[in-house]
């Protein structure tokens, strides 16, 4: 059995407190050269007591060592559908790094930072090109922070004509951000049922359309990895009932440089920088929400919008219809540069190809997988297929197989979502797997299925090769020991 992934997190180590030595230090000071005085009783410190005492090396191990527990793509295959986990390029960081990008202050006139400004606007120009909307804001911190200055944007349209609708229409697909950012604008949210083929269908949205509808909020390709196929049908009867149709682009490495939303007839999108294009995530790090929309919202967008004005580029505020602003700065700056530096990389060709290697990948994961597997919902997968645990055996649920594969040095998939099929199991492997990787993967898979037949402790138990065995989930989340004595 291999364990690629796992060396790191069977070790054990304790806390630095545990490791404290008495009179050890971490620095060396010279003799003093001038007179010793008293620090003043009310600039030290009283309460603190037993703090660690270690030398530069011990604290050095320590955290070098705790550092090799994370699981990351830079370690491993990470199939944690939805999320896009690829492999991130490190000609991005090096762009990033650049110190004229990253120690430009936020408050740098404009006519001091206009490479960061010419960077913004170029990749405005290129989301816009890649997308089919003809405005963009990078301003959005996240995926929901662009969801909630995208539904914004609706309301704002929407008050601009006298209307004031109150109900927005949800897929039963959708990820839980997409009902939280409309009840967040004030919405009530409308749940629709996709068809038994896992896709929605125009009479479902047709019936559910009525005129205090203010949009529909959907993915596409949905949750499920299908693509939504009815959805320029459903855009035109929308907008003839006076809507607006929100996507969420969280899927969009699935269609870059083959199908542009904007042309579909959607209204709204937002991009998850740092899936598509390639900004490490995961570990709470920033991200970048931008949203693209149509000419009709663009008078909406959040200010500040970088312009070109002449041959230079500047920041405008001047925007009466805006939603105001999201953020302090201009968003997660970092992250935009890493976008940037990806896709000039790539290029259009480049892009149109790690699209097509996505489905490839996850159309060969599903056709080894799906005589083993049970697969929900059979039609085309684009770049991510969800399977369920309904032909697992020895009593083995989708948690186990999860738990299961981080013994064989494998990040989990996600799973019991979406919450459509009972059990999910989502796989998105993303472009950048070899064909190795991929056959790996496939063997842990289904030999753990054969686990399950043959000795389902196994996977009832696991995992068992970690320093920390299965954890009660819920007392792990409600009641964290954060503290290392009582
Ligand atoms: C990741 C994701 C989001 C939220 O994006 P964040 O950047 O995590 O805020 C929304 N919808 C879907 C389908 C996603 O996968």
């Amino acid at each position: 059995m291999s364990s690629v992934g796992t060396s790191g997190l069977v070790l054990n180590e304790k806390l630095l407190f545990e490791h404290s030595d008495p009179g050890r230090r971490g620095y060396s000071l010279s003799a003093l050269d001038v007179p010793a005085v008293e620090l003043p009783q009310e600039l030290t410190r009283q309460e603190i007591s037993g703090f660690p005492e270690l030398s530069e090396v011990d604290v050095v191990r320590h955290f070098t060592r705790l550092s090799t527990w994370n699981y990351g793509v830079d370690s491993g295959f990470y199939p944690l559908g939805s999320c896009t986990m690829k492999y991130n390029p490190k000609v991005n960081e090096v762009a990033a790094r650049i110190p004229g990008f990253a120690q430009v202050h936020p408050l740098t006139p404009d006519e001091l930072c206009q490479g960061a400004l010419g960077l913004l606007f170029k990749l405005q120009q290129a989301l816009a090109e890649i997308s089919g909307f003809p405005a963009i804001t990078l301003q959005p911190a996240a995926g929901a922070h662009g969801e909630l200055a995208g539904m914004l944007m609706i309301r704002a349209w929407h008050e601009s004509r006298g209307g004031k609708r109150r109900k927005v229409l949800i897929p039963d697909t959708a990820h839980g951000t997409n009902p939280a950012t409309a009840a967040l604008c004030g919405y009530e949210v409308v749940p629709i049922a996709s068809g038994p083929d896992g896709v929605l269908h125009l009479d479902a949205v047709a019936a559910a359309m009525t005129d205090d509808v203010a949009a529909l909020m959907v993915t596409n390709p949905n949750t499920l990895g299908l693509f939504e196929s009815s959805i320029v049908e459903i855009c035109q009867l929308v907008h003839e009932r006076g809507g607006l149709v929100y996507c969420d682009g969280a899927n969009l490495n699935a269609l870059l440089g083959i199908a542009r939303p904007g042309d579909l007839g959607i209204d709204v999108m937002h991009f998850n920088l740092h899936k598509t294009f390639s900004t490490p995530h995961g570990g709470g790090g920033p991200g970048a929400g931008p949203v693209g929309v149509t000419e009709a919202l663009a008078p909406f967008l959040p200010v500040p919008v970088v312009v070109k004005d002449g041959e230079g580029y500047r920041l405008c505020s001047d925007r009466p219809d805006s939603i105001g602003r999201l953020k302090a700065f201009y968003g997660n700056f970092g992250v935009l540069v890493r976008a940037w530096a990806y896709i000039r990389t790539l290029g259009p060709e480049g892009l149109k190809l790690a699209s097509q290697m996505a489905v490839l990948n996850a159309n060969y994961l599903r056709a080894r997988l799906e005589g083993t597997f049970h697969l929900p919902y059979p039609g085309r997968s684009l770049h991510e297929v969800v399977f369920s645990d309904r032909k697992l055996a020895g009593g083995c649920h989708t948690l186990d197989l999860a738990k299961r594969l981080i013994d064989y040095g494998y990040h989990p998939p996600t799973i019991y979502f979406p919450l459509v099929v009972k059990g999910a199991i989502m796989i998105e492997p993303t472009e950048t797997e070899s064909l190795e990787t991929l056959d790996e993967f496939c063997e842990a898979m289904l030999s753990i299925a054969q686990e399950a037949v043959d000795q389902p402790e196994l996977l009832l138990q696991a995992p068992i090769r970690t320093r920390v065995r299965r954890m009660d989930e819920t007392a792990a989340a409600r009641k964290p020991r954060l503290r290392w004595e009582e």
